[in-house]
């Protein structure tokens, strides 16, 4: 038996399907899944029914029968609702080998197991015949196969191979058609996801500025799609140019190509300004009246009362190559490039007194190719990344400690990923020489871009010194036989997921601890970890069991992410960017453990225990934990809550960084009392392995 896993190839963006061994542990991909949030989607499962059972009536009208493939059959949800549908048989396809049986399980379980065949295959794989999977050609077709992009689950080559060779002429489609929208905005905040802002540094001796590359101008940046929760960004963070556009649609019931190609539709903004994000969403018709519609609109388009919170499809953030300033009524062309898997966009301008041959002169320009990164700054930092480096605020932070330690001969390390704390270092030190040191974990990227690009653009070559050495291997040359006075750190690493792997910053102080002066200044000179119990708006329903399901048993599913959480997961925390996930705070934040890089890291484990009183009224749903760094006296940056509301709870989340949560196996539900329900922990940083394990007791 073969297992096959879905990957994202993050050098294409595109899906693969790898083959694993028998033993190959999916409890992850069972845990982490989307599997539990689909069931939880309402307004889908209801309008995914809806379709189905006006298709199948379509079919029986014609007095044909209803035969249904169902690819990507996932629990069997789909169909087993065919089939209560009256659907005369319905070949289920699944190529997750652990999910084709689980639905072989719930099919049985709900009484289908003479209408539905699963099979565990891709549907690439599927063959029809006398003697094959399936024994004709279906006339109905049912799929989910659809990301936040639409296609980046590769749904268009499957619905060209099943039109080829799975489903009849003609068939009927559920969905029937699905429609992408755009709208064209600005948005400084989303902008700086993607383009790097001049850094101002006050010096001295005057305003030194930092300015991004010109490579990075016109750098077209990375194809991987950016799917944010779009309806946690306040109206007062971006302004719409456009209308909603309709940019292109896709008929399932008709052979679909999935080979590159474009759309391209004209546009007249309705204000002028400076266009620089597409924001995009879909919206799927169940049927082709499309009388029952599911859409991704966000909320400034649909009434919010309309709004299903949902994980597995939110909206997507397009960064157009570059900035371009529009005027409100002017003509424009927004185009749209796609190939099997991702979409891109471009804007251009319709030339003077333009006429349809021009138009088509325009077309032939459009060069359907995937964005390349040209300036290296898209390889080295993601989007939150650039978020991060573009914080004004926070780079102040840094600013104003750095001028706090920083002396005429200091001599510098820092250590941190893609760091600009060495230019702000070098801006903020002597008029003399200095040994400046960028010290990164080789990464190759990194070098290129600091040295040839960055550096380049702003006389910094000479000036600022990139050793290419682990910290175990750091030697006195590399330093020119200097020892460190000033060691800094944001710190940042790319590999990190949870908060408190960037502690990595204290490992590699210990690491070159033979290096540093006596009087060295660390900086950060401390970390703190804190902790806050909340209860989340939406978010607990990614861990809660679902039941029913429109009537149909999927309890074997819920157990199954139980089982693949309790093999491994549920002990652990997991990263979220919580600005996208609201929650109201039930008790007050709490310095939970503290790590001293002054010193280096202790061979024996940091403990603590104790425990938080609950506050408010709520349930709470879990802890949510984020470091904290001491920079210098009285200068702290947070990477998680920014700021609370005390009469609500709503928490202000640092919008740049992932938060840890961890869920509790059982919801409390607290009432304000005389005597506060209390929760107690015990967390445990095991220095040996840089993890951190914890524990709740409600
Ligand atoms: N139909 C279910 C599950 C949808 S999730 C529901 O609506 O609730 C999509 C599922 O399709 C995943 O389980 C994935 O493994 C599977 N899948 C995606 N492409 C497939 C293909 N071409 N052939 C078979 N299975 C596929």
């Amino acid at each position: 038996m073969k297992i096959f896993c879905g990957r994202a190839n993050p050098t294409t963006g595109s899906m693969e399907w790898l083959e694993e061994g028998e033993d190959y542990d999916y409890h992850q991909e069972i845990a982490r899944s989307r599997y539990a949030d689909m069931l939880h989607d309402k307004d889908r499962n209801v309008k995914y029914y809806q379709g189905i059972r006006a298709a199948v009536s379509r079919v029986k009208e014609r007095g044909e029968k209803a035969i249904v493939l169902d690819i990507g059959t996932g629990t069997g949800l789909l169909s087993m609702m065919a089939a209560s549908a009256g659907a005369d048989f319905c070949y289920a396809i699944e190529v997750f080998k652990p999910m084709a049986n689980a639905a072989v399980k719930i099919v049985e379980k709900n009484g289908f197991s003479d209408k539905i065949k699963v099979i565990n295959k891709h549907s690439t794989e599927v063959t029809v015949g006398p003697d094959g999977d399936m024994q004709c050609r279906a006339n109905i077709l049912v799929t989910e196969l659809f990301d936040t992009e639409l296609i980046g689950e590769g749904a268009l080559p499957t619905y060209e191979h099943a039109h080829k060779y799975l489903v009849q002429e003609g068939c009927e489609a559920v969905p029937h058609r699905a429609t992408v929208y755009v709208q064209l905005v600005e948005s400084r905040r989303m902008w700086s996801w993607k383009k790097l802002f001049p850094v101002h540094v006050e010096a001295e001796d005057g305003e030194k500025i930092l300015v991004p590359p010109s490579e990075m101008e016109n750098c077209p940046g990375v194809p991987s799609v950016c799917d944010i929760q779009l309806n946690q960004m306040p109206s007062s963070d971006f302004s719409t140019l456009s209308d909603v556009v309709t940019m292109f649609s896709v008929d399932f019931s008709k052979p679909v190509q999935s080979a590159s190609t474009y759309y391209r539709v004209q546009l007249e903004p309705v204000k002028s300004g400076k266009a620089q994000i597409v924001l995009s969403w879909w919206d799927i018709d169940m049927d082709p009246s499309g009388m029952i519609n599911c859409t991704m609109a966000p909320y400034w388009v649909k009434p919010t009362s309309a709004l299903q919170w949902r994980d597995h499809w939110m909206q997507c953030v397009y960064f157009l190559p570059r900035e371009e300033p529009v005027l409100q009524g002017e003509k424009l062309y927004l185009t749209a490039c796609r190939d099997e898997y991702s979409v891109w966009y471009s804007l251009q301008k319709a030339r003077e007194g333009e006429n349809k041959a021009d138009e088509e002169e325009h077309k032939a320009d459009v060069r359907v190719e995937s964005p390349v990164c040209r300036c290296r700054a898209h390889l080295l930092w993601n989007r939150p990344r650039f978020g991060e480096l573009n914080d004004q605020n926070r780079t102040h932070q840094y600013i104003k400690s750095l001028r706090k330690v920083l002396k005429t001969d200091s001599v510098c390390l820092c250590i941190s990923d893609g760091s600009l704390l060495p230019v702000l270092a070098h801006y903020l030190g002597a008029k003399q020489v200095q040994y400046l040191v960028l010290f990164f974990r080789a990464l190759h990227f990194s070098l290129v871009f600091f040295s040839h690009v960055l550096f380049k653009a702003n006389n910094l070559e000479d000036k600022i010194k990139i050793i290419e050495a682990r910290p175990e291997l750091l030697k006195p040359s590399h330093l020119e036989d200097k020892k460190i006075s000033v060691l800094v750190g944001e710190p940042f690493f790319t590999t990190s997921l949870l908060p408190w792997h960037n502690l990595y910053f204290w490992y590699a102080r210990t690491a070159v601890s033979a290096h540093l002066a006596s009087s060295v200044t660390v900086l950060p000179q401390a970390a703190s970890l804190h902790m806050m119990i909340v209860e989340f708006q939406d978010l607990w329903r990614i861990r809660s069991p679902c039941g029913i399901c429109e009537g149909f048993d999927v309890q074997t599913m819920d157990d199954m992410i139980k089982d693949s959480l309790n093999f491994r997961e549920s002990k652990e925390a997991e990263p979220h960017p919580l600005w996208e996930y609201p929650c109201k705070s039930l008790s007050d934040p709490q310095e939970v453990l503290t790590f001293d890089f002054t010193k280096t890291v202790p061979e024996h484990c940091l403990s603590t225990e104790g425990s938080v009183k609950l506050l408010r009224k709520g349930k709470s749903h879990g802890a949510v934990l984020w470091m904290e760094y001491h920079l210098a006296a009285d200068i702290s940056v947070s990477t998680g809550l920014m700021q609370l509301s005390n009469e609500k709870g709503n928490c202000e989340w640092n919008p740049h960084c992932k938060q840890a949560v961890y869920f509790f196996s059982s919801v409390i539900e607290s009432e304000i009392q005389s005597d506060p329900t209390t929760v107690t922990y015990a967390i445990n940083f095991d220095t040996k392995t840089g993890e951190i394990a914890m524990d709740f007791k409600l």
